[in-house]
């Protein structure tokens, strides 16, 4: 097991990260206004964890102008990043355990979770396939619902994914640094209730406050009513304030020195 990194680099100071789930041609247009929004609210470039073969349909690949968009964040220092294959497990032969796991506990989301390496392997590379087919450059992957098993870990490695990430942590995995980097998610009546208050948002940053990384991570439901956008929009703004925003990829050692923080951002709490 790799150390957890708890201490905040000083010549970097705390990071933000905001991390943009469920990424496909049909979700483009929900995410590209946001995507504005959140550089006019501070947080210029993103991680966009996309899905090559969303629940199995067409590849992405074949949408020229979804492709077209990607690389065009791509060059504005955006992070595009693999986020599971076809989001979804298949299985072909049900036990009642193995159905209620499936259906009932991980919403359908445990395709990286009960899976050999082996399998996981072949889902990672043809996911590195489709984006190296139309010139985009991927180095880091995150399971669907963040369920990955110890063998799909293991083939993220063997694939030459340089990080990957759970809820609670990003783990640079040439380095095997783990940092942790706790996680604001709407999944929740309760969790988006809470989030109106305009004292969670600070409260939650007192709290991890150690945290070397914190992320905001947003699907796609969350942008579909005018009032949580602007909620959302509001803590990224109050997160960007104390913390310097980056990508996943820009956590990673040898990230280029143009898409390093120059600066710690002011403490205002
Ligand atoms: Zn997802």
């Amino acid at each position: 097991m790799s150390a957890h990194s708890t201490g905040n680099s000083p010549e970097r100071g705390p990071r933000f990260v905001l991390s943009l789930h469920d990424v496909t041609p049909s979700t483009r247009e929900s995410f590209n206004p946001f995507i504005r929004d959140a550089a006019k609210a501070g947080v210029e470039r993103t991680s966009l964890l996309v899905v090559p073969r969303w629940h199995g349909g067409p590849s992405f690949t074949r949408d020229e102008k979804f492709i077209v968009w990607l690389k065009e964040l791509e060059s504005q220092g955006h992070d595009i990043s693999l986020h599971g294959f076809q989001h979804v497990a298949v299985y072909t032969t049900h036990s009642p355990l193995t159905w209620f796991m499936h259906r009932i506990y991980t919403a359908g989301e445990d395709e990286f979770y009960r899976i050999s390496e082996e399998e996981a392997l072949h889902k990672l590379k043809n996911g590195l396939e489709a984006f190296k087919g139309v010139g985009i450059r991927v180095v880091g992957f995150t399971a669907p619902a963040w369920l990955m098993s110890r063998e799909a870990r293991s083939a993220t490695i063997r694939a030459g994914f340089e990080y990957t990430t759970t809820f609670s942590t990003v783990e640079l995995l040439k380095t095997r640094r783990c940092l942790r980097a706790p996680t604001l998610v709407f999944s929740t009546r309760k969790e988006w209730r809470r989030a109106v208050s305009k004292l969670w948002v600070p409260l939650w940053k007192q709290m991890n406050k150690d945290a070397p990384v914190l992320r905001l991570a947003m699907h796609p439901r969350d942008l579909e009513h005018r009032d949580i956008r602007k909620i959302a929009l509001n803590m990224i703004e109050e997160i960007a304030s104390t913390h310097t925003p980056c990508t996943y990829r820009d956590l990673l050692p040898d990230a280029p020195a143009d898409q390093e923080p120059h600066a710690t951002a002011e403490q205002t709490t």
